[in-house]
């Protein structure tokens, strides 16, 4: 079986504790099984992307002693790839513009719709009479993308959440400022890095099924096995964000916490240790028992709690 593992950060802020105890899964889980490890930089979002914020984020992993195999991947540089896959589905007619704002779509999805989740672009405009169509097309704006995935529903088995399934809505593949989505980008670079093992948090659960459906849209191989992981949240049990104190790697420094101690407060976080302990990777390596990560969302205590 092939179980090659990756971590894809957005560089878009530095890393929280959330996305460390992500990446520190995903490194056990590969390493675990002496597979190769690699990096991703979804850099598609040009607004919000910093090659500053890449750079500390690599530093806050290499810190924490994780390693990973080859360059990483950027995904700013592949767009020709994503165009190439998008074709490839125009060619199957599996691709339409759509031409709705984001409020009509928030209106739209807020209605009831057979059984897409909540959310679900609900197909609009991909029933546009030809009057219809040829009025947006002469308001100018520029249309995104959608895939025609007509409800698909897909089903596939978490590592940790056993047994999921979802309706596959019609997703964007490009946005209307020519961005590619997210699900396009990952499925196409997933594929180029063969990744076995996906082990990403649990609040992208549900992007799984539009994933599992477009690489079989695509002729692409399956990704073998999902390992989706629990979060990191606030004292509130909301998902941890920077108003919680000091959630990143540098903060915690700033309070006094080494990053040794920072990796055994999140390795504990999730049964790996005991509080108090100070494993090493490698260490913790030696102990990780992938059938025991805990499904339940948890905290991690603040320096000096
Ligand atoms: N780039 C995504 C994030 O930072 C992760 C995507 C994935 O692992 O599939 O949340």
């Amino acid at each position: 079986m092939n179980r090659t593992g990756r971590y894809a950060p957005s560089p878009t802020g530095d890393l929280h504790l959330g996305n460390l105890r992500t990446a520190l899964l995903a490194w056990l889980l590969a390493r675990s099984q002496g597979a190769p490890f690699l990096m991703r930089i979804e850099d598609l979002d040009r607004d919000r992307s910093r090659d500053e914020y890449e750079r500390r984020q690599l530093d806050d992993l290499r810190a924490l002693g994780l390693d990973w195999d080859e360059a990483p991947l950027r995904q700013s540089e592949r767009i020709a790839d994503y165009e190439d896959a998008i074709e490839q589905l125009r060619g199957r007619g599996l691709v339409y513009e759509c031409f709705c704002t984001r409020r009509e779509i928030r209106e739209a999805a807020s209605a009831p719709h057979g059984d897409l989740p909540e959310g679900a672009y609900p197909g609009t405009c991909l029933r546009l009479t030809a009057a219809e169509r040829a009025e947006r097309e002469a308001s100018g704006r520029p249309a995104a993308l959608r895939v025609r995935a007509a409800g698909s529903r897909v089903g596939f088995s978490d590592r940790i959440y056993g047994a999921r399934q979802g309706l596959v809505d019609d997703f964007v593949l490009r946005r209307n400022d020519s961005t590619h989505g997210y699900n396009l980008a990952v499925v196409v670079d997933d594929a180029s890095q063969a990744i076995g093992e996906v082990v990403r948090g649990r609040d992208l659960l549900s992007s799984s099924p539009r994933q599992i459906w477009l690489a079989g849209a695509l002729g692409l191989p399956a990704i073998e096995s999902w390992a989706h992981v629990p979060l990191v949240v606030g004292g509130d049990g909301e998902r941890l964000a920077k108003r919680h104190g000091a959630v990143t790697l540098r903060q915690r420094r700033e309070a006094g916490e080494d990053p040794r101690e920072t990796l055994a407060n999140m390795a504990a976080s999730v049964r790996l240790c005991e509080p108090g302990e100070r494993p090493s990777p490698a260490e913790l390596l030696d102990r990780f028992d992938p059938t025991a990560v805990p499904t339940g969302d948890g905290t991690i205590p603040e320096p000096g709690e």
